[in-house]
């Protein structure tokens, strides 16, 4: 028998308490080996003025047990405070959430009874970065900041994933056609490592026809993986589909420290009521105890949960008259599970994690960052100007060139408007100027500098920048729409 592995198990906001209780009970009535240590994240902290929600006692506590159990978190909207779920992933470099979407049919309804669907995201990146500004009066922007090493490592992931847990496909969620930098690397790299595991299928789909098939159609899926935004949609979509969103669980993996917990959020319309589904964050915790060895514990767990589910014993959100049998609150599911610790489910395939259960994926170490060729071309200097037309704003960045700089386009929100344009183009307040070589060609730091200065004496107000590269002979930039 393995000695007790630490923990760390925060209980969260909302419904958090109610089904981490549940949760908790049915651990240890299964006779899972942990020692729990617990800490208070989210609202109570943020509430003390904490403005990531977690303390650095709490940040010691997760590197010391490097494993966190942990209930769904309320977010405050808007205001100056981040998501803690975002801080801890990204904090403790968690580089791949891992989301199981599967269908329990005929116990609980969904229109996709054979669904078994794994959503892997990348986790650090991405818009969730929350990398944002206000430029103009007008103008807010939210940059989407993706690396290859983010990029590979997770299709890595959801590739190794695929091949230690028998999965047959992988498809790559993207919109390469239009975020050709980005989304184009994303995909590249999902193509390139793909070719080393031949003996799986792979595909990939722009996103919003993706969205609309794992509405539709979720049986053509079987391992999904893509950037973050995209996979937290997915995600969700996959998981209420299957019966409910309160069922699934999410497991946030990293070197340093994983999390594990519901994929739903701490649902403030039902907290308090004592009628959550506790299944989401329970089947985190059975994610856990696979993750830390301890697969015999997991499996009573499951098998104790799919014979209660069986048994038509459902919480309100996934009651159905006529597939349902007892409806019961969050306590009496739980008891129901700890009724059934030691049974197996007759109709529902039990679970055997002891010999051919969901397999741990290795760590994957992030790749070197290798050499590139680059060469600056130009760059976009934004400007903030109101009342003013594209001509207008032309004449006056034109008479501010320095030697051997010329103005190539203007664009308005990534569309150009000058020197040709649509008269229907909407310009507001921010504008892009691109500024090339005059002679085609490279620049240097000094000239761009040198254009700055002269924008800047000519009381154009320049408020960000953006460099243009070829890097390794490549274009290494978009052209604005119509340019
Ligand atoms: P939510 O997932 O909390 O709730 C969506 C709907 O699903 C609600 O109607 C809710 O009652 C229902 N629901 C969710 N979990 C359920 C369960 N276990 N049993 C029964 N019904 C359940 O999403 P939301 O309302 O958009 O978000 C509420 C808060 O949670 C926000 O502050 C959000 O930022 C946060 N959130 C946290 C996490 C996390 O901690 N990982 C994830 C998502 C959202």
């Amino acid at each position: 028998m393995s000695k007790n592995v630490p923990i760390t198990v925060a209980h969260g906001d909302g419904i958090g308490p109610e089904i981490m209780d549940a949760t908790l009970r049915i651990l240890k009535d299964a006779g899972a080996r942990l020692d729990i240590e617990t800490i208070e994240i989210g609202e109570q902290v943020y509430k003390r003025g904490v403005n990531t929600g977690i303390e650095d006692a709490s940040w010691d506590a997760l590197r010391r047990t490097g494993i966190l159990l942990k209930a769904p978190i309320t977010t405050p909207r808007g205001g100056g405070v981040k998501s803690l779920n975002v801080t801890i992933r990204k904090m403790m470099s968690q580089y791949a959430n891992v989301r199981p979407c599967v269908a329990y049919s005929p116990f609980i309804d969904t229109k996709f009874p054979g669904m078994d669907v794994v959503v892997i995201r990348e986790n650090e990146e991405d818009l969730y970065a929350g990398i944002e500004h206000q430029q103009t009066a007008d103008a807010f922007q939210s940059l989407k900041l993706m690396t290859r090493q983010g990029a590979e490592r997770i299709c890595r992931y959801a590739f190794e994933y695929a091949r230690a847990n028998g999965r047959k496909k992988v498809t790559c969620f993207v919109k390469d056609n239009i975020m050709k930098v980005t989304d184009g690397m994303f995909r590249a790299e999902f193509e390139r490592i793909g070719e080393e595991y031949p003996e799986i299928e792979k595909d990939n789909i722009i996103i919003d026809i993706g969205c609309a098939r794992m509405a539709d159609t979720p049986e053509m899926f079987d391992v999904v993986v893509g950037p973050t935004l995209y996979m937290d949609i997915v995600s969700d979509i996959a998981a209420q589909i299957t019966g409910s969103v309160g069922l699934c669980p999410s497991a946030n993996i990293g070197e340093f420290c994983s999390m594990f917990e519901a994929i739903h959020g701490s649902a403030p319309d039902i907290a308090g009521k004592g009628i959550a589904n506790p299944s989401g964050l329970l089947h985190g915790a059975i994610m856990m105890l696979v993750h830390i060895g301890q697969g015999d514990v997991a499996e009573t767990v499951n098998n104790a949960w799919l014979k209660t589910i069986e048994q038509g014993i459902h919480t309100g959100d996934i009651y159905r008259d006529g597939v349902s049998r007892e409806r019961v609150d969050t306590k009496g599911f739980c008891e129901a599970v700890l009724k059934n610790m030691g049974g197996t489910p007759e109709t529902l395939k039990p679970v055997d994690f002891t010999s051919g259960g969901p397999k741990k994926v290795q760590l994957i170490q992030p790749a070197p960052i290798r050499a590139v060729k680059k060469e600056l071309v130009g760059f976009d200097a934004y400007i903030d100007h109101a009342n003013i037309k594209a001509d207008g704003l032309a004449e006056k960045v034109k008479a501010a060139l320095i030697d051997g700089m010329t103005l190539k386009v203007i664009a308005s929100r990534g569309t150009a408007v000058w020197p040709e344009g649509t008269p229907e183009t909407y310009t507001g307040d921010h504008w892009s100027c691109r500024f090339i070589a005059a002679g085609g060609g490279t620049i240097t730091k000094e000239a761009m500098v040198k254009q700055l200065d002269a924008l800047n004496q000519a009381g154009l107000d320049f408020i960000k920048i953006e460099t243009l590269f070829d890097i390794d002979d490549n274009r290494a930039y978009s052209y604005a729409q119509g340019e």
